[in-house]
């Protein structure tokens, strides 16, 4: 079976030799304060901020997942407000999270096919936390990275941003955000059950002005135990090996991303060259990393079902496009001759369709 699904999506294949590695060496029966536990931290962290190029004031932890982030920053980075710029279904999920916890969130939403623009900072209050999802998944856009960038020129409010579809896929600007979040099952092309949190010197002092230790997955305590190599909590050994392995597997970011830009750029000629409609009309705005294609509900079953005959797994549409698009991971892991495969099926049946 060859799998297109966004998340979780296709695993490395070497993964399943890590995972032997990793029962030989004894480190997942080992207890998490352990010298080899903490060792293996260390060089996992030195190993992704070399990988993904991330500056070296920044810190990373890894915690259980995206939304466990959501929560993270609406409990510990809050000050005033968040204001949540999002075009889609997992950013207004971010928005509704957020909202439990802080019943202070702004919803500065913006149309599918809009490019962001930076006439939106009127509605910017000082100490409001800035929300900003960097590939929405459920619907195959991208925020350009000149947005983030024009935040960071125009104001001085701490930023997040929601990459779990895009880092390790594509180059991100660090520099022009304070938080940083994506889940493992995504663009690491690891199983899931973890996340990767990335924070800067300016968001860690936000969260000391905050002082919030209610929780133990407070940001303050996790910084605590990440300091010192450990966790606040039991961690996920297995993802955390697994992530070294990977990161040191992987090429440098700036080879990875053109590889994903490449490969983008490949599926958004084929697609309409085949007669398929892309879902996202603005070229500004389509995602690297999630091709989203727009159809007929009778035509998304036909295509679907039809692909699973032939062992492949084609991503369901999501949000307010559930029944009407269907999606493609552009994810590292996914090799080019599978990517042959999925064109080849493709090509049939928009012959077929004529
Ligand atoms: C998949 C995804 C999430 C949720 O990830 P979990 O690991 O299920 O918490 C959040 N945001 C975006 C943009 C995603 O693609």
């Amino acid at each position: 079976m060859i799998t297109f699904y966004p998340g979780p999506s296709k695993v490395y294949p070497q993964v399943e030799q890590y995972i032997h590695e990793a029962f030989e060496s004894g480190l997942i029966s080992a207890n998490h304060r352990s010298q080899g536990f903490m060792q293996l931290l260390e060089k996992t962290i030195a190993d992704l901020k070399s990988k993904l190029d991330i500056p070296a004031g920044y810190e990373v932890y890894f915690v259980s997942s995206a939304t466990e982030c959501w929560e993270i920053i609406a409990q510990s980075l809050i000050i005033d407000a968040s204001l949540h710029i999002f075009n889609g279904a997992f950013g207004e999920k971010w928005m509704e999270y957020t909202h439990r916890i802080s019943l202070k969130s702004n919803d500065a939403s913006f149309g599918l096919n809009e490019t962001l623009l930076m006439d939106r900072s009127a509605v910017f209050s000082r100490n409001e936390l800035i929300c900003v999802t960097h590939n929405e998944t459920s619907n195959g856009t991208k925020v350009p990275n000149d947005f983030l960038l024009d935040i960071r020129k125009k104001v001085d409010n701490l930023v997040a941003v929601d990459a779990t579809s895009s880092m390790a896929g594509v180059v991100l600007p660090w520099e022009h955000a304070d938080i940083w979040y994506a889940s493992v099952q995504k663009c690491f092309g690891l199983p899931a059950g973890m996340a990767v949190l990335i924070v800067s010197p300016k968001a860690i002092e936000r969260a000391m002005q905050v002082g919030e230790r209610k929780h133990y997955n407070s940001l303050l305590f996790i910084r605590d135990n990440f300091l010192k190599f450990q966790t606040p909590f039991t961690p996920n050994t297995l993802g955390i090996y697994l992530l070294g392995k990977i990161m040191q597997q992987v090429p440098p970011i700036q080879d990875v991303d053109l590889i994903t830009k490449r490969r983008a750029a490949e599926w958004y000629s084929f697609l309409p060259a085949n007669g398929f409609e892309l879902l996202v009309q603005n070229e500004n705005v389509r995602s690297d990393t999630v091709i989203a294609v727009k159809a007929d509900k009778e035509r998304i079953l036909l295509l679907k079902k039809s692909a699973l005959q032939e062992g492949i797994v084609l991503g369901n549409g999501y949000g307010k496009e559930k029944d009407t698009s269907f999606r493609i991971a552009n994810f590292p892991a996914i090799s080019d001759e599978e990517i042959d495969v999925l064109k080849g099926f493709l090509a049939r049946m928009a012959l077929k369709h004529q």
